[in-house]
């Protein structure tokens, strides 16, 4: 076969789709990208709303998330997912109390230690503990399967985290970063998390907060590149089944697979590789015999599902100068000004008015309530946290949820992830749940996507395709 003959389907548009995509179309493969939904983009996705774009959960991500930012400069969308120039969270409280959490210059971990040390929602006691934990996860290998049998809650409470210190400091990061209660985490992926944020380069946990809507930002920019690749990009196509064995495609001419897709979705497709790119309960289905030990495939359900909810609230004037900030000893988590990139514009929504976003992680006491009792709630929290919003209209109220916003990521998901490699050659799995020893993270999701077209381009395509740098 020759160097670009090789037909490589990728089934699934999100991040970890979209990376495998361009990746294996720069190598020369001929690439189809087949997406059961009508855009790209997967988790991270925008629709239009009473002329507002909105996101359908928030996403930021880090300093050390270089396999995203890796994918942001290849969409050429760097400079529209800027990240601070240093660390620098507010943490606010009700009755207006407020803390500013920012790094210094200092190399890490003593880049944090001026903010904890001054951190007003803590004891003295407790401030003085908190590097204790820290500097214990130095020698804690995240790989280790021990780790992945244990509560990071537990882990934090035997190195003298008191309740408030895990509520108070612990939660904000690692609820929103693992989307779980914090005590629940998985001490493996929390240790993940603390050791490339807060114990690697002192930069590696600042933040960046996309600067355009999530649907632009990824979707519309990685159809582009995938069309410039010479990629085929077909949406609204939903597989039903991969196929494997010897498929004739013409005459003398096999093809390893057979990817079925739905009726009226158009015709199936030959295949010398695959990457299935989807969600894990919808990857067990797809998996042809044998491709997998049946228990392990079975095993999957066990990652389950943790919802993510954003609560949005639009205002008839400014409450807040902030970005955005975290809030303690309230509902609110996070809290993000999504006035502008949302393009809310007075004509639409009467000026000069202001849009928060209300991100809550690990949501399931709130996933299935009503936006009504949802308004109730949250109407008041933000007002607590924001004297000026006492004053002000509430003009919209709208609720987003996201019911399977990533796996559980509790104590023994580790054991359940799968590599990319499969026992039918040709054929590998990619996505953020899979085990890229990271979070369920776009930067999960993006490496999960370089390692499956890595893993292809070391055994069944290296005989056939070129590499064009
Ligand atoms: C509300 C919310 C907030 C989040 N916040 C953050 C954050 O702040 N920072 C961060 O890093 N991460 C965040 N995440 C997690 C992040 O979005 C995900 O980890 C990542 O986007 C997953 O990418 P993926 O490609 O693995 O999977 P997905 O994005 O789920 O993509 C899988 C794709 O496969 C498609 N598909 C499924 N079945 C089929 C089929 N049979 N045929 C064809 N296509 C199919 C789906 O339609 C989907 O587009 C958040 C997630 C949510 C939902």
């Amino acid at each position: 076969m020759k160097t670009d003959d090789a037909r490589v389907v990728v089934i699934g548009g999100g991040l970890a789709g979209i990376t495998a995509a361009i990746a294996l179309g720069q190598a020369g493969a001929d690439v189809t990208l087949l997406e059961a939904r009508p855009r790209l983009g997967g988790a991270t996705c925008s629709f239009h709303r009473d002329g507002l774009i909105v996101d359908t959960g928030q996403h930021i991500f880090l300093g050390c998330c270089s396999a995203y930012r890796g994918l942001l400069a290849k969409l050429g969308m760097t400079e529209h997912a800027p990240l601070q120039d240093r660390f620098d969270v507010t943490v606010l409280a009700p009755g207006g109390r407020r803390a500013r959490l920012r790094r210094t210059a200092l190399p890490g971990p003593l880049h944090m230690l001026p903010a904890l040390g001054r951190y007003p929602f803590l004891s003295w006691a407790e401030r003085a503990k908190v590097s204790r934990p820290a500097l214990a996860m130095r020698h804690l290998d995240p790989a280790d399967p021990a780790a992945d049998t244990q509560r990071f809650g537990d882990w934090l409470a035997a190195r003298g985290q008191s309740e408030r210190a895990r509520r108070a400091l612990w939660d904000l990061f690692s609820v929103s970063a693992l989307n779980i209660a914090g005590d629940d985490a998985s001490l493996a992926l929390a240790a993940t998390v603390v050791k490339t944020g807060l114990l690697g380069k002192n930069n590696a946990a600042d933040i960046g907060v996309p600067a355009l809507p999530l649907g632009e930002l990824h979707g519309d920019a990685a159809a582009t590149v995938l069309a410039k690749l010479g990629a085929q990009v077909t949406l609204g196509a939903k597989v039903t089944a991969i196929e494997g064995g010897a498929i004739e495609v013409t005459e003398g001419q096999q093809a390893r697979f057979r990817v079925r897709l739905g009726r009226g979705e158009g015709a199936d497709l030959a295949a010398d590789a695959v990457v299935l790119a989807v969600p894990h309960e919808k990857a067990a289905p797809l998996l042809p015999p044998g491709a997998l030990p049946a228990a392990t495939v079975r095993g999957w359900a066990g990652l389950g599902a943790s919802p993510i909810v954003n609560v949005h609230v639009i205002y008839d004037r400014p409450v807040t100068d902030l970005k955005f900030a975290a809030a303690i000893d309230s509902p609110v988590q996070w809290v993000f000004d999504r006035t502008r990139i949302s393009g809310m514009t007075a004509a639409h929504h009467g000026a000069p008015g202001q849009y928060l976003a209300i991100s809550l992680s690990a949501a399931d006491e709130y996933a299935d309530v009503p936006a009504a009792r949802l308004r109730e709630q949250f109407v008041p929290a933000l007002a607590e946290l924001f004297p000026a919003a006492r004053d002000a209209q509430v003009t919209e109220f709208f609720v987003t949820r996201e019911r399977r916003a990533t796996f559980r990521q509790a104590p023994g998901s580790g054991a359940l992830r799968p590599k990319a490699a499969t026992r039918r050659p040709g054929l590998v799995l990619a996505g953020a749940w899979t085990d890229t020893g990271w979070p369920d993270t776009m930067e999960g999701a993006v490496r999960s996507g370089l390692t499956a077209a890595v893993e292809l381009r070391h055994t069944v395509l290296t005989s056939t395709m070129g590499v064009r740098q």
